[in-house]
């Protein structure tokens, strides 16, 4: 089972996003739309890009991305300590430091307002002139938007939910014709989409070619993880490898089932808390989440 999946189940990760949302604060449904990057998806099967980018998206969510202090925690030994190496600041690099790191070529305030005049040329060049105008009437409000203060993240602006993936509601309200919303949405994912490439890509270019000077290659950081599965099964007698190929299969099964009830109660129950907590839950069983969607 994917390392998420397991942290979604067993840990808080999203609690910080939830726990104050009794505002209806967040547009769950974009979200998870978002997240679950059905977007461009093509309906018979997704690519290995669109499963890479959900995964990104997933692990943003959860604030898991593979930065240091994440891979500490999974006890990886070619690690020295849970500390960035892009800057000298001694800083451990969680998953907040990432989008605040010295090293990194803009801030976030910089990344955004740059983002908008990015999609501004966007539109341009593809000759789409009348979502020019609807983009001028809102880019103002997008920004104003995202640079105050988030009532959920505390202490941090509203860039941080953007960059967990969570669409605040509050663009929603910007307009009421369908048509500018889906331009303002898809300014909101051109945003997002720019601070992966400008922040996270070149963090982990940077990562890696300090690794390389370093000597830590990828293989070291994977090798824990191998000697260990491989002690487990020396461990096991060939006989019984033999024989118990096929229960394996049929406990992965079974093992895969309660899983996906474990998960669908997981995001019942939260759903529930949301409503509990006073939002309108209309919408949130469509909303729920295929466990398939998330692997
Ligand atoms: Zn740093």
């Amino acid at each position: 089972m994917a390392l998420w999946k397991n942290e979604i189940l067993n840990s808080n990760k999203l609690n910080d996003l939830f726990i104050l949302n009794f505002k209806k604060e967040f547009d769950w449904r974009t979200t998870l739309e978002f997240i679950s990057n059905r977007t461009t998806f093509t309906k018979r099967q997704c690519s290995s890009e669109d499963t890479k980018e959900r995964s990104y998206r997933i692990k943003n969510l959860l604030k898991d991305l593979p930065t240091y202090d994440t891979l500490c925690k999974r006890d990886v030994d070619a690690l020295e300590n849970n500390k960035c190496i892009r800057c000298d600041e001694n800083e451990i690099e969680t998953w907040d430091h990432v989008w605040i790191c010295n090293d990194n070529e803009a801030n976030l305030d910089e990344i955004l307002r740059e983002s908008i005049s990015k999609f501004e040329e966007h539109l341009n060049k593809n000759g789409r002139s009348e979502d020019i105008t609807i983009l001028r009437n809102h880019n103002i409000n997008i920004v104003t938007i995202l640079e105050e203060r988030s009532n959920i993240l505390l202490g941090k602006s509203r860039i941080w939910e953007m960059l967990r993936g969570v669409f605040n509601d509050r663009f929603n309200h910007l307009t009421k014709s369908k048509e500018e919303l889906m331009i303002i949405k898809e300014c909101w994912n051109f945003i997002y989409k720019e601070f992966k490439t400008r922040i996270w890509l070149i963090r982990c270019e940077e990562v890696a070619r300090l690794e390389k000077l370093k000597g830590i290659q990828k293989q070291d950081l994977r090798k824990k993880k191998r000697r260990r599965e491989q002690d487990q099964r020396e461990g096991d007698s060939e006989d019984e490898n033999t024989e118990n190929k096929k229960t394996n299969k049929k406990d992965k099964k079974k093992q895969k089932k309660e899983f996906d009830k474990k998960i669908n109660i997981v995001t019942r129950d939260r759903l529930i808390g949301a409503v509990t907590d006073g939002n309108n839950i209309e919408y949130n069983w469509d909303l729920t989440p295929k466990s398939t969607d998330l692997v």
